[in-house]
This record gives structure tokens, sequence and C-alpha cells, in this order.
């Protein structure tokens, strides 16, 4: 076991950082899972720089401004986070859930709230076969050490500003950069294909398209050809060391669909008077939980958050009455 705690939230979003508020407000500490290595779900995930204009008394507010605002609003009661990591595996227990995350790390809780958005966010792996077999050993969704490809020839597939991006840092340091796409214009900033060009005359990077991601070469784990094609489908063969896919975010519902709760379309069904589900201790707020004109929005998140978290207390303190109290008349009292 890792650690206990009062309420375990299962994503990092918007509604899931209020959620540590409120939940400090009424003396209730929590940890935090996320998939994602970073807080913020959708808004830090999709959008950091587009602004938001629907959240009250903020008449414009970007994706990541907001998440830091949360952030700082949650600090005071010292949520533990355990990021990169999904929750996997649910057991009741006497003192109420462990959750077992995809680390191997168990967290045990009074209640859950499960704040997870559309399901975890992974990323968008190309149907090819073979793929598992070289995964972070020659394939990889991410780069976390720049160094790793020094000297490398770097097949890089996708054509927003993640594949763009990296294509120009990686080609600072690998032998040669291929970037294959399957059009033949790009969805990045101007500035980046401006840089990218350049790096083509340059002779640094080698532009692939319109050619899509067809089948994979090499021996134990050890990538040494990606093949790609026209649609013609003539067939071309890449020399590469590595390949970095970036097809983007997929969020996917995974394990917590077998976890015997009332579901609706991957959705979470609850009772919307405490947004609690029909396993009690377990409830569900923001872009998960559904009912009845559900609104999927930020703001409706963050009141049915106050609702579960009022709610949840007495799982947390069965033998203490909750007195309503507003913010302004109770202040914040560090957790
Ligand atoms: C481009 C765009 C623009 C938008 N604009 C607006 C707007 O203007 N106003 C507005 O109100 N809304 C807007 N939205 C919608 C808004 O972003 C969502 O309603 C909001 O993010 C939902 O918050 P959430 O915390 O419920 O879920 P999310 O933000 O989806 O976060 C859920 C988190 O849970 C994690 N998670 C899920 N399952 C697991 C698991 N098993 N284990 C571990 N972690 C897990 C995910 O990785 C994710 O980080 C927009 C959305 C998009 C894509």
């Amino acid at each position: 076991l890792i650690g206990r705690t009062d309420i375990l939230v299962i994503g990092a979003g918007p509604v899931g950082l209020f959620t540590v508020f409120q939940a400090g407000m009424l003396g209730m500490k929590c940890s935090v899972i996320d998939a994602l290595e970073q807080i913020g779900g959708q808004c830090s995930a999709l959008y950091p720089e587009k602004p938001i204009y629907d959240i009250p008394g903020y008449p414009e507010i970007s994706g990541q401004g907001l998440i830091d605002n949360l952030a700082k609003q949650a600090h005071p009661f010292s949520p533990t986070f355990y990021l990169d990591q999904k929750a996997v595996k649910l057991i009741k227990t006497n003192y109420g859930y462990q959750v077992v995350t995809s680390k191997d790390k168990i967290i045990e809780a009074k209640c859950i709230i499960i704040a997870a958005g559309s399901g975890a966010f992974g990323p968008k792996k190309p149907p090819l076969e073979n793929l598992e077999n070289f995964e972070q050993k020659s394939i990889f969704y991410n780069v976390t050490k720049i160094s790793n490809f020094i000297g490398m020839k770097v097949a890089i597939a996708g054509g927003g500003d993640s594949a763009i991006d990296w294509a120009i840092t990686l080609s600072n340091v690998a032998d040669f950069v291929y970037v294959i796409h399957r059009r033949n214009n790009f969805r990045c900033a101007p500035e980046s294909y401006n840089k990218l060009n350049k790096l083509v005359e340059l002779g640094k990077i080698e532009i692939v398209a319109p050619y899509q991601l067809h089948s994979l070469k090499g021996e134990d784990a050890t990538l040494q050809q990606v093949i790609v094609q026209d649609f013609d489908g003539n067939l071309r063969e890449l020399e590469a060391d590595c390949l970095l896919p970036f097809f983007g975010l997929a969020a996917d519902l995974g394990p917590i669909s077998d976890w015997g709760l009332n579901l609706d379309h991957n959705h979470i069904k609850v009772d919307m008077t405490t947004m609690e589900t029909n396993v009690p201790g377990i409830y569900a707020v923001g872009d998960i939980a559904t009912y009845q004109n559900k609104l999927k929005l930020i703001l409706t998140g963050f009141a049915e958050v106050a609702s579960a978290a009022h709610s949840a207390y007495k799982y947390v303190f069965p033998n203490k009455a909750l007195h309503f109290e507003y913010s302004t008349s109770k202040g914040i009292s560090n957790l």
C-alpha cells in the first residue's frame, strides 16, 4: 500500500482539480491519479493557449491559465498526485476502496470521485503489425531525452505541431529525419513550417508526403526500416532506427468500465442530486458523469463537484454532522 487518503480523485482535469479544493474546504484530503504526465486534462493537453470565455468571473482565460489557477486554488490542501499512471483495478476494503494503478501503486481511500473526462488519455497508435514488439525500444510516442536520438536516423509520422516541432528539434542531433505525412499540407504553426522547409533545403530533413505508414522491418525490437505507402499503393522503404508517431491523443474509459458502475455510452450514470453512482461511496463528476440534460461544460463540472464533496462527507466523517458554510465565513485553512 502506497498511500491512504480520504478521497481518491481519478482524473486531474479542471473538474478533478476543483474537487481537491471543494473537498479540502470540508476538511477532506485528496490524492489524484492521472494517466498523463501533467495535470490539466483536456485544457492542458488539447487547448492550452485557446481562450475560454464561459468560466464565471473570467471574461477570458486560456486553457492553461485556468489550470494554473485551479492548481493554485487546490495547493493549500496539499493533494498528492500520482501522474503518468492509469487507475486500473478497484477493490472494496473495510476502510473504503483500494485502487491499483498501472504502475502497481495501491491507494486506499474512504471514497472515490471519478473525474475521468472521456477516459484516460494516451497516444493514438498507428495500426501496424508487430507495433508492440518495437514500442519503448524503437517506437516512442514522446521524447523524454533528446540525447537518446544523437546520430540516429529518425522517422517522425504526423502533420501537427508535435510532429513538426520535434522534427526541427531532433534534426539538431539526429543523423537524418524523415517527416511522414498523409497530406501535403501541414497543420502546424506557419513559423514552424518555414523552419521545416529551411531544414529540408539544408538536407537535414526529408518530407515524405503524401504517404502513410505501411509496415515495420527489424529484428529483436530494433527497427531497421519503416515502409510507407502512397495512395496508388506504391511502397517506399525508409532506413530508420526509430519511429515517433505523433497522431495526437485518444481517450479510453478502459478498466473503469469493468468496475460495476452503471454506464450509458461510455459515461457513468449518477444520481444528479448527489453525483453518487450506483456503487455507494463512488461518485462521478465532470464530462464522464451523465444524467438527463447533462451539459458537458467546465462550469457544470464545478457545480457537480460541490454536490459530490458535500455528499461524500458522510463516508469520510460518519459521526460528524455537516454544517453548510460559505467560503467567506470559513476561510482557507491548510489540511
Ligand atoms: C478544443 C476544446 C475546446 C473547449 N472549450 C470549452 C469551453 O470554451 N468551455 C467549456 O466549458 N468547455 C470547453 N471544452 C470542454 C472542456 O474542456 C471539458 O468539459 C473539460 O475538460 C472536462 O473536464 P474533466 O475534468 O471532467 O475532464 P478532462 O479534462 O477530460 O480530464 C480528465 C482526466 O482524467 C484522466 N483519466 C481518465 N481516465 C483515467 C484513468 N483510468 N486513470 C487515470 N487518469 C484518467 C485523463 O487522462 C484526463 O487528464 C472544450 C474542449 C475542447 C477539446
